[in-house]
Order: C-alpha cells, then structure tokens, then sequence
C-alpha cells in the first residue's frame, strides 16, 4: 500500500489526510463541513485533495460519511448533510482522477481500529463512535458485519427505554438519546438551569449556551456534584447499551471513539462497576482519527476478503 488520502466527514468538520503504509497519518488538515450544499462539499474536499496527491504521490483515496450508502459508491440521504443519491465515487473520481473508495463513517472507524488501533488482536470487535449520534461497527471472525443492504450497526437506534425520549428516527428511547454527545450536553443543560448555584452553572459563565461536552468533567474535578450526577447517569446509560449488545454479539472488545473519549481513563474507570463479567472496553488509541485512518483503509479492508469492490 502506498500513500492513501483518508478523509472523514462529519456532521460538523472534515477531517483529511495522508496515511502511511504503517498507518501513520503524515499530513493532515481539518475544515467546516458546508452543510447546506452537498456539492461545495465536495468541491471543498477535491480542492484539498489534488495538491495532497500531487505532494505525496497518492493514486487512492478513501471517504467515509455519514449516511446510507447501499452500492458503496452512492449515498441515498443522511440526516446530517443533504444528500439526494448523490454519486460522490463518481463525482470525486471525475475531479481529482484518483481511485475512490467510499464507506459508512462508522464501519471506517472499526477499519480503522481494526487494521491500526485496538482490535489489531481481536477476533470480535464492536466500534461505537459517539458524537452528535452514536454510530456503530461490528466485527465477526475479523470480517466487518455489514448486514443487508449495508444497513447493520446501527446501534445509535437500539432501544433502552420502551416509555423513553423522542428520537429524530421516529422511534421512542433508542440507545442515542441517552448515550450520545448531544443528549449529554442536553442533561448537563438542563442541571445547570435547575441547579444555579452549582459549579457547573458558575463555570459557564451563567450561560448554558457555553456549556460543551468537557466542562461538565472540569466541574466534577472541583467537586461538583451537579456534574457528577449528570455523567454517572450518563455512564449508567452507555453501560447498559454495552451490556445489552454485548448480551447479543459477546465481542472480545468494544471501543469507544469520538465525542467524551477524550475524557479517557476517566470514562472507563467510571463504566467498570456497571459492566458485565467478561466486557471489555478500551477507548480508540487512535485519537480522533479512527475514522480518517479507516477511510484510507476501505481498499485493504475490501481486498481482505474478496468482496466484490463495487457492491457489498
Ligand atoms: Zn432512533
């Protein structure tokens, strides 16, 4: 494998880069995904990509998105950025003139784990990227599970609560609303505004529209206890979408990326009472570019075992 540009695109930035025969990412570069025009977006990314080629002798690159992605070179929708079957293989391949490869953003972050992070090792994997949403790959005997029409691990949309919270597919009290980025910041918000003499108020300034992913971390560090009720229900939660598909698959591993793993040893020291016998869970060593290194990787990933290249 030579040199191969990975690029990551998600719901707020695009992640790019070159990555090295021994998974090392040389090059990298990081922009706002434009989200109200599908083609700028793309444009935006082939602007980037042809000097990168050029520089580094690149004849591949590989894209993961976001969004349903049935023949592999086309994707049908997605809830984030408005694709309308839009044939981006097609369409990159036509400006850069480079062998384009495209895949789900989460199935790119279990390459990614798998081929150069924390499942190097491990037979049965699951990779859950928790952002916006929560994403999700598996992996069988080291093959990815992609399920019919490229639809599996979709894990974001299991359900833990029956009675639960309104969920924007449609469904009530799936796996996202309580374990995501975005339900997290929506909780601590909510603590804030019901607990103003807290630290964790004080430390947004009085203004819960400051209040991100990480404060509500430095506040329990200071002793907040607002705070820390806030992410042990919010640990309770993901722990328990751990233990359930856990229950269903018995991977070897389960990896956290994206979002709250920043946090590190932190969040698993937090999750290790809640878990079952015999789950095991590290966070991505990958920081950040489980799904850019993965992107580089659909080729290999493809090749691996003979599936066709063009339709899975
Ligand atoms: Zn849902």
């Amino acid at each position: 494998m030579n040199n191969i540009i990975g690029v990551d695109i998600g719901g707020t930035n695009v992640d790019m880069g070159v990555v090295r025969e021994d998974y090392e990412v040389i090059e990298y570069t990081r922009f706002k995904t434009k989200k109200d025009s599908v083609s700028k977006l793309l444009e935006d990314i082939c602007s980037v990509v042809i000097p990168l080629a050029e520089k580094y002798d690149c004849k591949v690159i590989g894209i993961g998105s976001p969004g349903r992605t049935a023949d592999n070179r086309t994707i049908i929708r997605s809830g984030n950025i408005p694709y309308d079957n839009t044939p981006v293989v097609d369409i990159v391949a036509e400006r850069t003139g480079l062998e384009v490869y495209l895949d789900n953003d989460a199935s790119c972050a279990l390459y990614g784990e798998k081929f150069a992070g924390a499942g190097r090792d491990v037979s049965n994997m699951i990779v859950i990227t928790i952002g916006t949403g929560i994403g999700g790959g598996i992996m069988i005997d080291r093959k990815t599970y992609h399920g019919y029409n490229n639809r599996a691990g979709e894990i974001g949309h299991f359900i833990i609560d029956i009675n639960g919270r309104p969920c924007s597919c449609g469904l009530h009290g799936c796996f996202e609303q309580y374990a995501s980025v975005k339900a997290f910041i929506t909780r601590a918000k909510i603590a804030a505004v019901q607990n103003k003499n807290s630290i964790l108020f004080k430390m947004a300034g009085g203004n819960i529209e400051n209040l991100g992913g990480r404060l509500p971390f430095r506040a329990m560090a200071l002793g907040c206890e607002v705070s820390e009720k806030v992410i042990e229900e919010y640990i309770y939660y993901l722990a328990c979408g751990i233990n359930s598909l856990s229950k269903i698959f018995q991977p070897d591993l389960f990896v956290l990326t994206g979002g709250l793993t920043n946090e590190g040893e932190i969040i698993t020291d937090m999750l290790k009472p809640h878990l079952l016998d015999g789950v095991e869970v590290k966070i991505s060593p990958l920081k950040g570019k489980a799904g850019l290194i993965g992107a580089a990787l659909i080729k290999k990933e493809r090749e691996s075992y003979a599936l066709p290249l063009e339709k899975v």
